[in-house]
């Protein structure tokens, strides 16, 4: 129990040198929910044995035993916990499945919104600077019907990547909209920002996407969380400044008036 490894099958006896085989079980069951722990010991009472089991046992075996059926209760509650470790793969996988865009891997709309409100609420207990950036393929629909649907993904893919390897380990990128895509900057102003969206601009407009000679531009919006903005407010901003970066030319940032 003093090492910090787990086993995923113990066997206890109930009485013990340093500790009762109660305490050690319900010690051993608060670090491993799921680890298969088994009593064996000689005492028959059925206060013991169901103490045992609240305690956190899977089972408990009273000796002497048959060796047959000490192999059939191992069996079993090992049957049982590979189940259980089945069911745990198969529920991450599922948590994992409802926060990701199936296309780009990239967080989805929902996720974003959830992680946008907490971040607001962090960044202003704490008196840091946010920012968010939009970003909107520059007449995607043109791809699409040129190069087809599925180059038209391939590209989204891509520019998903490009995004994701330009930003911080703890920013946030996610799919916002078909061609659209939001980035979260945390404990970053607008200045910082709009470099960084800059820099993604620039590579987008160099790299050459699909497997010919596809080329593509991207617009983006930048902006600061104030202190009067709802989050909803802030991706706001960052919208109408997108739409100004498309209004006025695209394959541009637009951040605020005094952001250069
Ligand atoms: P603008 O420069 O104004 O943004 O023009 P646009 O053509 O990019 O904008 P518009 O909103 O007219 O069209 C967006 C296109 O994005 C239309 C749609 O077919 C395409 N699109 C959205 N989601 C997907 C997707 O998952 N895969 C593919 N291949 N295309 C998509
Ligand atoms: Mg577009
Ligand atoms: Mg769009």
């Amino acid at each position: 129990l003093r090492s910090n490894s787990l086993y995923q099958l113990l066997l206890v006896d109930v009485v013990l040198p340093e500790m009762s085989g109660e305490e050690l079980i319900l010690e051993y069951r608060s670090r491993c929910s799921r680890c298969v722990i088994i009593a064996v010991s000689s005492i028959d009472n059925i206060k013991t044995v169901s103490n045992i089991l609240s305690a956190g046992a899977n089972d408990y075996l009273i000796k002497p035993f048959d060796s047959t059926l000490f192999m059939a209760r191992i069996r079993a509650n090992v049957r049982t916990f590979l189940l259980m470790e089945e069911l745990e793969e198969k529920r991450k996988k599922l948590e994992t499945m409802a926060v990701t865009d199936g296309l780009t891997k990239l967080y989805n709309h929902s996720h974003v919104h959830r992680i946008l409100e907490q971040t607001v609420q962090k960044m202003r207990e704490f008196g840091r600077p946010f920012s968010i950036a939009m970003l909107d393929i520059d007449h995607f629909k043109e791809i699409n019907d040129e190069y087809g649907h599925q180059e038209g993904d391939a590209v989204l893919r891509d520019l998903a990547n490009i995004i994701e390897k330009s930003v911080r380990e703890h920013d946030y990128v996610g799919r916002y909209g078909g061609e659209e895509f939001i980035i979260l900057f945390s404990e970053t102003d607008e200045a910082k920002a709009k470099d960084v969206v800059e820099r993604i601009r620039s590579v987008v407009e160099g790299y050459t996407f699909g497997n010919g000679n596809l080329k593509i531009t991207v617009s983006g919006g930048v902006a600061q969380l104030e202190n009067t903005h709802s989050p909803m407010d802030l991706v706001g901003l960052a919208d109408e400044r997108l739409y100004r970066a498309k209004e006025s030319g695209r394959n541009r940032i637009v951040a605020g008036a005094n952001t250069s």
